[in-house]
């Protein structure tokens, strides 16, 4: 399905038909996505798919935008040495920005912000567990705070196996949270914007804290958002299913929550048939890939399975919990990507008429500060000229599936 096949200009029109100022996507010789115009269909001579991909026009159209960065010295403020989810991630993409990326400090999500996503008693909890320092001695070596019971043994510091929680943690969190809302705004204005935030959020469900993650902050923008427009899309290419984004959506149909990422691992969540409940059925897409999969599943996955269903939601905004775990020098992933793979996949999306706000999830290799350089040179309007690999057979299959279950 993914291979380019030859259309007549005929066919194209029968296809566009009742489309008028709809911008449409295709391939071109080397198989790498490109934008159409309807008004060139006539002379198309490329390959396109069956399937075309279509974006409203409505949406200010550039290819290339103006791009910011939400980031600063506060996320430092929730770190345990040696966990791989640690400030130094952060900072060696601050290091390595491209030039003339402007960077603006942190602003604090107020109350009211993650209260339209998590459950009072969770935040209060949370907030307790940050300052609790004597029913069980929980501060440990490193003045983490908080605890959890394995079995019979309390282990001081964490809040499950593997989130950490610091005095300061509550405050960091709440600066994360805090600048998704602003990427989503600026991203609504028409500015794409990388909140390069910390903790990540899309394990974070309404009521617990997981996998590194305490509030959700991609959520909490989305939900923010909702209070001035119709209909948020949520991209997340992070290598681990979004559990928590999902559960807080699960039966919402004003955002749509389409994941790809890698099937059998952490949090063992995301299986393709997991599509949404009540009026929310239809408003989540679970792509889970194998293990190893490369820039050729996941392009393909994005062209045939998770562009279309946004052209059918037309949300007004497209958040991307952009976790760049999928790199193949990944400790935590698992999955065969190139850091310009990301600029690629971020170029696509773009190309398609959105105009996304990225928040940082995942990430914990040495490429990944270049990997946040290709998409913000993505932003900035570079594609990479290289051509896209032919997915394999086990991911065709799972597409086709998939685009059967939702009706794609
Ligand atoms: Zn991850």
């Amino acid at each position: 399905m993914c291979r380019p096949a030859t259309i007549s200009g005929d066919r194209l029109e029968k296809i566009c038909k009742n489309r008028t100022g709809l911008l449409f996507f295709g391939y071109n010789k080397n198989q790498r996505p490109v934008p159409v115009h309807r008004d060139t269909t006539a002379s198309l001579s490329y390959g396109m798919p069956d399937i075309l991909l279509t974006a409203r026009s409505s949406v200010s159209r550039s290819f290339s935008m103006k791009c910011s960065v939400i980031s600063g010295p506060v996320f430092q403020y929730h770190n345990r040495p040696g966990h791989i989810e640690c400030w130094d991630r952060v900072n060696a993409v601050l290091r390595d920005l491209p030039a003339g990326v402007t960077v603006s400090a942190p602003a604090a999500a107020d109350k009211i912000d993650l209260l339209r996503v998590h459950q009072p008693g969770y935040l209060a909890w949370l907030r307790r567990q940050c300052t609790l320092r004597s029913a069980y001695d929980t501060v440990d070596e490193f003045g983490c705070t908080g605890g959890y019971f394995s079995g019979n043994l309390y282990i001081p510091g964490f809040l499950d196996a593997n989130t950490y929680l610091t005095p300061r943690s509550c405050e960091v969190a709440t600066f994360a949270a805090g600048s998704a809302i602003a990427a989503a705004h600026r991203a609504l204005d028409g500015e794409s914007c990388f909140a390069l935030v910390r903790p990540p959020g899309h394990h974070a469900a309404s009521g617990w804290a997981m996998g590194f993650c305490i509030v959700n902050n991609a959520a909490i923008a989305a939900a923010e958002a909702l209070t001035s427009v119709d209909r948020v899309a949520i991209v997340d290419w992070d290598v681990h299913h979004g559990n928590g984004t999902q559960e807080i959506f699960y039966a919402d149909n004003r955002v749509l929550y389409c994941s790809v990422h890698a099937e059998g691992i952490f949090p063992h969540s995301g299986n393709a048939d997991e599509c949404g409940i009540g009026s929310g059925r239809g408003y989540t897409v679970n792509a889970p890939l194998p293990l190893e999969s490369t820039l050729g599943d996941y392009a393909c996955v994005f062209s045939e399975l998770i562009l279309p269903a946004l052209e059918r939601f037309r949300p007004d905004l497209v958040i991307v919990s952009a976790g760049q775990d999928a790199l193949l020098d990944d400790p935590a992933g698992g999955m065969g990507l190139v850091p310009g793979d990301y600029g690629i996949l971020a170029g696509m999306l773009i190309d398609a008429g959105t105009v996304p706000a990225f928040v940082l999830e995942g990430g914990y290799g040495q490429s990944h500060p270049k990997a946040v350089q290709a998409i913000l040179g993505a932003v900035a309007g570079h594609r990479e000229q290289k051509p896209v690999p032919v997915p394999s057979d086990a991911t065709r299959e799972r597409i086709r599936r998939l685009r059967e279950l939702h009706r794609l």
